[in-house]
């Protein structure tokens, strides 16, 4: 029987304890059966669970094992275009009915934190940091656009003041969002499929579907079991394979990577980062970084599209942590890893029902960790027949990359490298 363990993170290693669970050897019914027990899955079991459904949540692996379980914890508002694209892309009315929720994942993260007491080291604050006056400028726009949809607690730094809350000499300025913040992700998937069974849902891990038989009744299938449901949401994102073939061509795995240094002395730590904010730079391949609830710094940043395992994380890593922050050049890697994403062409999320039964969101397209919260919620007042807000998302349009299965990625590949050097010439 396969046993696909954590993958060897920072994460993995400073888990909070959790119990093993079963895989499914057995036939069984329920209302709902939710495939990946991410923060996508977890969210939408918890939401149904909350209004009364029966939930099954099969996951291939363990609870947290996928983008949720390694991500870089950066509790990022918004989604991964900027509200003025979507308002040129849709009508008004399902523009702002996104941009009245592009806030709403954060909130819930932290509702979920309190109402089911989850320790996952939860820290308020996170910085998008400008390293060019032209993306200083569109900070600037983008804090205009926010507070229009009410988020108005946000705080542009000037150079000065950025130097204030991060020791690095690359940036022009910033934003300050305190409505943002950073938590261990593993931790807080691990206290929801907690919460999850506490409300009396199931989660089987090593228990991959294989097959789903769709119609009225649809059956999902495990290697040893199966699972009748009323409803099955599909919540395997980057993970998901060709479980469902028509989300596939209009999304694409792409990995990216984690280094966890050492943990750092207080007086150290403190420098970097003196009120433990999480901070990302504008760039189109962007870094992230923050600290760990033991002051060891995390950093991640880069991109492979198509997702395949760089053989030395490491030594595409650190460099670049090493220019944004040269006093770490002594300081010990202990943990480098990588985990998937999953990427669309419009970089929204992919959202919708195939019949009548069968829901999916997916492809975040890097960030996710609040959408994922907010898109749980959104699929639960669906499947209870409100579906105004499941519309907004599921009516964006998507299409297929360009170049087929073949050159997708080497064409997506091309994209960003032009997108990187804009970044770096200012063109
Ligand atoms: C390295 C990394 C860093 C990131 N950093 C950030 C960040 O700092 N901030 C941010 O906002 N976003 C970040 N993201 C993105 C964010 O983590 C994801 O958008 C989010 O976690 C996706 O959640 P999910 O539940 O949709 O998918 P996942 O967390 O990937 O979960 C999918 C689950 O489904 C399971 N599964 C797949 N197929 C099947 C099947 N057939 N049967 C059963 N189970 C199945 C998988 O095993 C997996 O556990 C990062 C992503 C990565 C990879």
């Amino acid at each position: 029987m396969s046993n696909t363990p954590y993958p060897q993170s920072y994460y993995a290693a400073s888990a909070n304890p959790a119990p093993e669970r079963p895989a499914l050897h057995d036939d069984i019914e329920t209302d709902v059966c939710v495939i990946g027990a991410g923060y996508t899955g977890l969210s939408s079991a918890l939401f149904l669970l909350e209004s009364g459904f029966k939930v099954t949540v099969l996951e291939a692996a363990k609870v947290g094992f996928g983008a949720s379980g390694r991500n870089g914890g950066q509790i990022v508002n918004s989604y991964s275009r900027d509200i003025d694209v979507i308002e040129r892309t849709v009508g008004p009315r399902q523009a702002q009915l996104l941009g009245q929720m592009a806030f709403e994942g954060a909130r819930i993260i932290r509702e979920r934190v309190a109402t089911y007491n989850i320790q996952c080291d939860l820290k308020n604050g996170g910085v998008f940091a400008a390293i060019t006056s032209k993306q200083m400028g569109h900070l600037e726009a983008q804090k205009k656009l926010w507070e229009r949809y009410g988020n108005t607690q946000l705080e542009l730094l000037d150079q000065r003041r950025i130097r204030e809350v991060v020791a690095c000499d690359q940036y022009q300025g910033g934003l300050l969002d305190m409505s943002g913040g950073h938590i261990h992700p593993l931790n807080l998937a691990l206290g929801e499929a907690a919460a999850v069974e506490s409300l009396g849902g199931t989660i089987y891990e090593q228990s991959p579907a294989v097959r789903i038989d769709r119609g009225p009744n649809p059956v999902v299938h495990t290697p040893h079991g199966k699972v009748r449901a009323k409803f099955i949401i599909v919540a395997g994102n980057a993970y998901l394979g060709n479980l469902v073939p028509e989300l596939a061509s209009k999304s694409m795995p792409c990995g990216t990577q984690v280094i966890t240094t050492e943990p750092l002395s207080e007086s150290l730590a403190s420098t970097l980062l003196p009120q433990d904010y999480c901070v990302e730079d504008c760039n189109y391949l962007l870094d992230y970084y923050r600290l760990s609830g033991d002051k060891r710094l995390i950093f991640g940043g880069g991109v492979v599209y198509g997702a395949r395992d760089p053989a030395n994380i490491e030594a595409i890593i650190r460099p670049k942590m090493l220019k944004a922050f040269p006093q770490l050049k002594d300081v010990k890697i202990d943990y480098a890893w990588t985990g998937n994403f999953l990427l669309t062409l419009s970089r929204l999320p992919q959202v919708g029902r195939i019949g009548d039964n069968i829901y999916y969101s997916q492809g975040c397209s890097g960030h996710g960790v609040t959408y994922t919260h907010l898109a749980g919620k959104v699929l639960a007042e669906a499947l209870r027949g409100q579906a105004e807000r499941f519309d907004a998302f599921a009516d964006l349009p998507h299409y297929p990359f360009p170049g087929g299965q073949l050159l997708r990625t080497p064409l997506t590949a091309l994209g960003a490298w032009y997108y990187s050097l804009r970044d770096k010439f200012g063109f």
